[in-house]
Formats: structure tokens, C-alpha cells, sequence
């Protein structure tokens, strides 16, 4: 009996489940929202081809406008000043996409305060406590924010000091570069915080992450659903030949 004939008979009798992390991709799935003068990306939009009609009896299918940061996605080293002569999308090797998930909690943190950001400290708790992250995780920030994903205002908490969603530090995120993971993920619209733009560096998790060849995924959900460890992680973006970025389904395989 191979490794998947072991996975496969899990997966048949419940001793793994699989789950959804990825949030439904509609006109309505919010997006980023930056500031003028910044151009902004689009949201998902159908155009269709034919519908079961006179531009194709038979048949039902559309086109698809969207952006590659739109939804649920992985940001690639390119994305990024610090990663612009790194590893597009379509060069990311494929066994980087399936990894360890490590899902820390920090829900009712961000309960309390949705400014909350993920420092050393956090990280060297965790570690302290579970024993190092394992190479090639996927690091996962679980904080509750997953239940607005389909409610762009209060998705993006916006006030006239800007967004207020949870990230990470600069701190942290220069820690999270020196560790073994190979992505974070977060159930937010972007890897950074809300407030990220005004922090030093700007955008620190894009900064200190795409800069060392590091992935971001977000807008996920079910985290939940996750034990601490013991999950895999399954991302999947688009081969987009020399893109940024793609929108990604992401799914776990869970122990029952
Ligand atoms: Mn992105």
C-alpha cells in the first residue's frame, strides 16, 4: 500500500476530510481598495459567450474578467518591489504549493481589536510550545475575519484613518522571513494589515515575505475548521506565464 493508497482510503472512510478555504468568487467577493492615487484592481465580472442559445445551442459558458489579486489568491515574489526579480507565479514549484498548515489563533485577539498585529513574540510563544515550524508550512492566521467576506464594508472596516484589519508587525514579519515557511495565509484581503501603509517599512509582510521568496494567500476561510497542526494545505493558482499573482482555490486535508 502506497502514501496515497493511505490517503485515499482515509479520504473514503472519513479518517481525512477535505476543506474548503476558499471564499465563493462572485461580482460581489470584495477587493482591495487602495487610496487615490493608486489604481485599483477589479472585481470578478461574467461576459457571456453563449447561454444555451443561438451563439451556442448546446453549450453554456462565459468569459472572465478579473484581476489577479481578486478573491481568494496567492501573491507571488513578483508582486512585490522587493521580490520583482523573483519567482513569478507560473515559476513556483509545485511541490511549494502543498505543505503543513499552522493555524494560530488569534480570533479572539482581533475580537477585541481588529488593529491586532502578530509580533516575534507571538511567533516564539508558538514555537516554545509546539517546537519549530516545520519546513515548507503554510503558516495560517486564523482571526475570525472570514465571517465578512461577503460584506465588502465591513470586510474592509474602513474609517477616514483608513482600514483597520489584523496583520502583522514589522517585527514579525521580518521573523516570518527568517523561518521555514513557504506562505502565509490569512483570512483577510490582503497579507498585511489595514494600517500596514503607514507602518516602516510599508506593507511589511509584502515587504520582509515577497522578499524572501516567501507566498502570500488570502481571503480564506473555515480556518476553523483546522487543527493547529496536522493539516495539509493545497494551493492552486493559475500558471499565469510571468504573473504576479491568481486567484487560487486552496483546500485542506484534515485528520478526522
Ligand atoms: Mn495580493
Amino acid at each position: 500500500m502506497t502514501a496515497i493508497d493511505s490517503l485515499l482510503a482515509a479520504l473514503s472512510t472519513g479518517e481525512a476530510r477535505v476543506i474548503d478555504l476558499t471564499a465563493p468568487l462572485s461580482p460581489q467577493t470584495p477587493i482591495l481598495q487602495l487610496p487615490p492615487p493608486f489604481a485599483n484592481t477589479i472585481p470578478l465580472s461574467l461576459e457571456k459567450v453563449s447561454d444555451f442559445d443561438d451563439d451556442g445551442p448546446f453549450w453554456g459558458w462565459n468569459n472572465i474578467h478579473l484581476g489577479e489579486h481578486t478573491g481568494t489568491h496567492l501573491d507571488a515574489p513578483t508582486h512585490w518591489a522587493t521580490g520583482r526579480h523573483g519567482t513569478a507565479v507560473d515559476q513556483i514549484p509545485p511541490a511549494r504549493l502543498i505543505g503543513p498548515a499552522v493555524v494560530l489563533d488569534f480570533s479572539a485577539e482581533v475580537a477585541a481589536n481588529p488593529d491586532f498585529l502578530l509580533e516575534p513574540e507571538h511567533f516564539e510563544a508558538h514555537v516554545a510550545a509546539a517546537g519549530p515550524l516545520p519546513a515548507g508550512a503554510w503558516l495560517l492566521f486564523r482571526t475570525g475575519w472570514s465571517r465578512f467576506n461577503q460584506d465588502a464594508a465591513a470586510f474592509l472596516n474602513a474609517d477616514d484613518r483608513g482600514p483597520h484589519t489584523p496583520g502583522v508587525s514589522p517585527a514579525g514579519a521580518k521573523w516570518l522571513a527568517g523561518s521555514p515557511i513557504t506562505g502565509f495565509g490569512v483570512e483577510t484581503v490582503g497579507i498585511d494589515a489595514g494600517q500596514a501603509g503607514g507602518m516602516e517599512p510599508s506593507f511589511p509582510a509584502h515587504n520582509s515575505l515577497l522578499g524572501a521568496d516567501k507566498y502570500g494567500l488570502t481571503q480564506l476561510q473555515n480556518l476553523d475548521q483546522l487543527p493547529p497542526a496536522g493539516a495539509l494545505v493545497v494551493a492552486s493558482p493559475l500558471p499565469i506565464v510571468g504573473g504576479t499573482g491568481s486567484p487560487a482555490r486552496a483546500l485542506a486535508i484534515v485528520p478526522a
